[in-house]
């Protein structure tokens, strides 16, 4: 069928508006890396459109959304264009708070970042399904997308040593300079661990500490193993170590500390019983971070936690000091963490989960009745959704299109002041 001008702009119009994509948040298109002089920006998504102006290495425009293959951005002057997603990458607009944290979607697993205008520091970085390591590291592929700037992490905590929390941290050494790493002091004999504790060695400027005895070396031993691509022979790694890990507040920076409620001393059998459990005081609000800390079995929400988990201990020891706005749910949303008693004495209203699609055992996380314990007693953000969708989006943190599930729904908190926890979905690339 023959159709009539205005009739054919009126479907490609159509076309376009229906597969308009609009922006998660406040963010930019910068130039990519690969850009030399400028980068052009047309005044509609065709190659040969005229063009409106360029972006140069350096600047920025306001991000109004995508359609296949190109970025809508708002031009300084204001004016409206298309520039190609080949040559730009997405970035948050410049911080706006005193304090930033960033959940990444690092597939099944968790990695935090938390930034405030004089620290930095990492909770966790691990993966059980999106583990590629080096330039394809999606962990150090976020750090570089949203704090291009950043030289020095303050503080690397490792909640506990499982792959889905500590495999991608070894690369982060490689990139930054590291000041304190903070370890449960739980040895498990997996190859983050040890890639871990073998970057920690080698940097000599990084202080460790541990739950352990706090005695001037720490010794560590860890068995032979194969970690790709290499057989690792049996070792003793000799720790020099800085303070063992209190219950004092550890400063951050300006009006910020983070208090470690729970550690312990004993070497548990299950790594998710040594949880470091993380209390973060940013200005006047509190944030917790749980690791895999658990109540017990797996059981209803309704069950009170076991005298010996860190649930229970906690409600025995530290009420008051449990109280927190935001709570990161313990073990990705899994029944045998976040009992109701549990959540009564946090008090939270924003819960997040970080979770994917690789079964834990023989269970996908976060479990249902948990979700909805969750959402009954406030707001709840989790990155594993549309995580096949993910494996497939060609524009995303880190490798695109590369079969994963991570990279795509990433959760930023920003705090300002007094006023409320902003708490949003962000979706970038790089
Ligand atoms: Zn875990
Ligand atoms: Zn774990």
């Amino acid at each position: 069928m023959k159709l009539s001008l205005p009739l054919l702009w009126l479907v490609i119009l159509s076309i376009l508006f229906l597969e308009f994509v609009p922006p998660a948040s406040a963010d930019d298109a910068v130039p990519s890396d690969r850009v030399k002089i400028d980068v052009s920006i047309r005044e509609r998504p065709e190659r040969n459109s005229p063009r409106l102006g360029a972006l140069r290495p350096g600047e920025r425009a306001e991000y109004l959304g995508s359609v296949p293959r190109w970025h809508k951005v708002r031009l300084q002057n204001g004016k409206i264009g298309f520039i190609s997603k080949g040559w730009t990458r997405i970035v948050p607009t410049g911080d706006s708070g005193e304090f930033t944290i960033d959940i990444l979607d690092v597939g099944t697993g968790l990695a935090i970042l938390v930034r405030g205008k004089d620290f930095a520091l990492i909770y966790d970085g691990g993966s059980n399904d999106d583990r590629k390591l080096g330039k394809n590291n999606r962990f150090l592929a976020y750090l570089k997308a949203v704090a291009p700037n950043l030289k020095t992490i303050d503080h690397v905590v490792l909640s506990h040593p499982h792959q889905d929390h500590v495999e991608l941290l070894a690369d982060v050494f490689k990139n930054y300079q590291i000041r304190h790493v903070w370890d449960s002091g739980k040895v498990h004999p997996i190859c983050g661990y040890r890639a871990l504790l073998t970057a920690v060695l080698s940097e000599p400027s990084v202080t460790y500490h541990s739950s352990l005895h706090g005695f001037t070396v720490e010794i560590i031993k860890i068995g032979k193993m194969y970690c790709r691509p290499n057989h690792l022979p049996e070792t003793v790694i000799k720790m020099p170590h800085g303070s063992r890990i209190s219950a004092e507040p550890v400063p951050l920076g300006e009006g910020a500390s983070m208090t470690f409620l729970h550690s312990t001393v004993q070497q548990k059998k299950s790594p998710n019983d040594s949880s470091l459990v993380v209390r973060l005081d940013l200005g006047k609000h509190r944030i917790l971070l749980m690791g895999d800390a658990e109540a017990g079995g797996r059981k209803s929400p309704d069950t009170p936690p076991k005298a010996k988990s860190i649930e229970g201990l906690l409600l025995a020891c530290c009420m008051e000091d449990l109280r927190a706005e935001l709570l990161v749910a313990g073990h990705h949303g899994s029944l045998t963490s976040s009992r109701k008693a549990f959540l009564e004495a946090v008090g939270a209203k924003i819960f997040i989960i970080s979770s994917g699609p690789t079964k834990y055992g023989s269970v996908v996380l976060p479990d249902e009745e948990v979700v909805s314990e969750l959402k009954s007693r406030g707001k709840l953000f989790r990155t594993d959704f549309d995580d096949e969708a993910c494996r497939k989006n060609p524009v995303k943190i880190g490798s695109d299109n590369d079969g994963k599930p991570g990279g795509c729904d990433n959760i930023r908190i920003v705090i300002k002041g007094d006023s409320a926890l902003e708490v949003k979905y962000w979706q970038g690339s790089d």
